[in-house]
């Protein structure tokens, strides 16, 4: 279904995914289309397909960031805070800073220094007053840790697989909060992890996905 999204235009991208039927909230569509692809990603911008950028990293195919939208979308209310772990492109930082408005912020974490500047070059490039206004802020940092420093969040996206649960993550969760995440090596699992209102973290399996490993940063570089 997905392959078929694909498209000439960022606005022919996001109907076919509407088509597709993957949109439950107006607010993601809305989201997508005012974060034009084209100025993250150098060629074939509107192919529903992963693309590398770079440096070991890909940017997600279009229906991947669809279904990360929808899934945190309760979560991505005007004014909430999230953090972004393997930001790359800088793509979807920009989305989710769309859905949580001018009152919100979204902290994109990554720890290649050349994809911090590229997604703060992208987000320039399409949307200045999302850096202006703080709204997004980029940081260069192990994700595996979080980023303590603007915690606790009310949802987490992360854009890596996962070997395991990063403990760190839902210590740095808002009760309640929701965590996407893909975990696994061979085969991998996106799982939605939510923390309730009294603190009680629930785990569910959703789909199987093939991600880059959240790893360590010489590792990535080195291919491996
Ligand atoms: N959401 C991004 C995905 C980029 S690919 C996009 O769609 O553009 C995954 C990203 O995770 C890469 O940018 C990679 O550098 C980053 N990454 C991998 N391991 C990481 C770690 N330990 N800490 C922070 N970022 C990491």
């Amino acid at each position: 279904m997905a392959w078929f999204c694909s498209a000439n235009t960022n606005h022919g991208l996001v109907n076919n995914l509407k088509k597709a039927g993957i949109f439950q909230f107006e607010r993601v569509e809305k989201a997508m289309k005012a974060t034009d692809r084209g100025k993250y990603v150098k060629y074939d911008p509107y192919r529903d397909s992963p693309q590398q950028i770079g440096y070991g990293a890909t940017i997600s195919a279009p229906h991947m960031h669809a279904h990360a939208l929808e899934n945190l979308a309760p979560f991505l209310r005007p004014g909430m805070k999230v953090l972004d772990v393997g930001c790359g492109s800088g793509y979807l930082t920009a989305c989710l800073a769309e859905m949580v408005g001018p009152e919100g912020k979204v902290v994109g974490i990554d720890h290649i220094p050349q994809l911090v500047k590229l997604a703060t070059d992208n987000v320039k490039n399409d949307r200045p007053e999302l850096l202006e206004s703080l709204r997004v802020e980029f940081i260069l940092g192990d994700g595996r840790k979080g980023y303590p420093e603007e915690a606790p969040y009310d949802c987490i996206h992360v854009g890596a697989a996962a070997e395991k649960m990063p403990q760190d993550l839902i210590d740095q969760l808002k009760s309640p909060g929701r965590i996407f995440i893909p975990v696994g090596s061979n085969s991998q699992y996106i799982y939605q992890i939510d923390k309730d209102s009294d603190g009680n973290v629930t785990k569910k399996s959703l789909m199987g996905v093939m991600y880059v490993p959240l790893t360590d940063a010489q590792k990535q570089l080195r291919g491996e």
